[in-house]
């Protein structure tokens, strides 16, 4: 409400005294009133109160909030449950119009707006924090990455209809994989390369052998990733980039977890300049700390966006985007600016004591140096004559002690995704060597947990290495 419109008689309260409360209210009107025109993410985070007012005036503007509703249609936003109603500020038309994500909802302007201001400040987001000016445009998508994914290949599919192949850099993360086999496509899998021992680099060879074994018109895409565990290197997107604009085939990046690494920003920007890249897709809750369940699908040109927009079946959840707009304005992009520099100081920090660690007991910290978030440590010591058990305790150990997100691999691990058999999976590779362990810095990892994961890692790594000197 604007008291600034009414007029209060002063036997309600005295004008000096109101005057004083209104020119508080005005600098609030003043930022709701630049974040609707501007559109851009505000620098300094917002107090909650002031997100929850803008949010409660953009639910009141839908149907199922006006006063006087009626509703006589079969889905009229009614929530049985004054909880889940509350949880959701009173929003329940979701977003988009059936088969379109990105049409306006006529029962919702409230939620329309929301969605549209959300996206809006996304594609500022990616422009400033991160680092991506090129980026045209950006909507999110109320469905994790792996299907986000999925859904960008399935509106290739629609433009190349006679294409099936999807000519994919091997990464072992089941839902990349996926993404292509639920699009009812076929992948064609590239082993990555394995240089100087351990670090794996995009096969460029290979993918240009696929492209003119295949003919270019049954290629539907080129599938790349950036974020990845260690010691699997951030794709070459450069080179495919070149491969794809020189072939004429659309290049999709699995972006899931990049937007916080500047470096593969740089990367993206600079396979837009030198080569081509239709979509990257990057996770909702791995870059902007929401909880999971959204994926921002990005392009360096604004008009193939409505391609993948359109190509999903429904109307969608306005959840994620609440959760999102709701984060940005609470963080501004000065709060996200300072995660980021703290992760990029924590990963070097995380870096310098694993090699300390791993010098001490005779391991190495593979070198994987197009890899600037994660991190892997040989268990070569811990190996006893390639016994694998003894190194899978130790996942075990540290998950115990309350560790998560650290992963042991070691090798012959064999696993068949929807009829394709990886051998060695989990390594990205198929003949392991040496089991190792990895570990990342991502957004939001402090400090103290990098410190009590050494005191950890340290006490595990000894009863493993005492247990293994006392059997023969
Ligand atoms: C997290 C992640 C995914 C999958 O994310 P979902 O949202 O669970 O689909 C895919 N690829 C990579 C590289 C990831 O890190």
């Amino acid at each position: 409400m604007n008291f600034d419109d009414i007029n209060i008689p002063a036997k309600l309260v005295p004008d000096n005294y109101l005057q004083l409360g209104l020119s508080a209210q005005r600098a609030k009107q003043r930022s709701f009133k630049e974040l609707l025109e501007k559109r851009k993410l505000p620098l300094n985070g917002w107090p909650d109160e002031q997100i929850e007012e803008l949010v409660h005036h953009l639910a009141s503007l839908d149907s199922n909030n006006f006063p006087h509703k009626l509703g006589l249609g079969e889905r009229e936003a009614r929530i049985a449950c004054r909880l889940v109603a509350r949880r959701h500020y009173n929003f329940g038309h979701g977003i988009g119009r059936s088969g379109d994500l990105l049409e306006a909802q006529p029962k919702a302007a409230g939620s329309t707006l929301l969605a549209r201001l959300t996206n809006a400040l996304i594609l500022d987001f990616m422009k400033t924090v991160g680092q991506l000016p090129s980026c045209a445009g950006c909507f999110l998508v109320p469905i994790c990455t792996g299907m986000t994914l999925s859904l960008c290949l399935q509106s290739l599919r629609k433009q190349r209809p006679r294409a099936r192949y999807v000519l994919w850099s091997r990464i072992d993360q089941k839902s990349c994989f996926k993404a292509i086999t639920t699009a009812g496509l076929e992948p064609v899998i590239i082993p990555c390369q394995v240089v100087q021992g351990e670090s794996l680099h995009t096969d460029i060879e290979s993918f240009r052998e696929k492209i003119e074994a295949l003919g270019s018109e049954s290629i539907l895409c080129l599938y790349t990733t950036t974020s990845c565990f260690a010691p699997r290197n951030s794709d070459n997107i450069v080179e495919v980039a070149k491969l794809s604009k020189q072939w004429q085939i659309p290049h999709l990046v699995n972006n899931a977890y990049g937007l916080q690494a500047p470096d593969i920003s740089r990367q993206l920007e600079r396979s837009h300049r030198v080569g081509r890249i239709d979509y990257f897709v990057q996770s909702s809750d791995k870059n902007l700390l929401v909880p999971v369940g959204g994926a921002i699908v990005a392009s360096f040109e604004e008009n193939v966006l409505h391609n993948v927009a359109s190509t999903y079946a429904g109307r969608a959840s306005g959840s994620q985007a609440l959760d999102v707009f709701m984060t940005l304005l609470s963080l501004g992009s000065s709060g996200f600016q300072s995660l980021i520099k703290q992760r990029s100081y924590n990963f070097i920090y995380l870096k310098e004591k694993l090699q300390k660690f791993a010098e001490s007991r005779n391991e190495i910290v593979i070198d994987s140096r197009d890899n600037s978030i994660s991190l892997a440590i040989t268990l070569s010591t811990l190996d006893k004559a390639g016994q694998n058990s003894d190194i899978s305790r130790l996942g075990a150990m540290l998950q115990t002690r309350g560790v998560s997100g650290a992963r042991v691999i070691t090798s012959g691990q064999n696993k068949t995704i929807d009829g394709y058999e990886f051998q060695g999976f989990g390594s990205h590779r198929n003949d392991l060597k040496v089991s190792y362990l990895t570990v990342a810095a991502a957004m939001g990892t402090t400090i103290e947990e990098i410190d009590k994961f050494f005191g950890v890692l340290d006490k595990c790594w000894q009863q493993l290495s005492q247990k293994r000197n006392r059997e023969p």
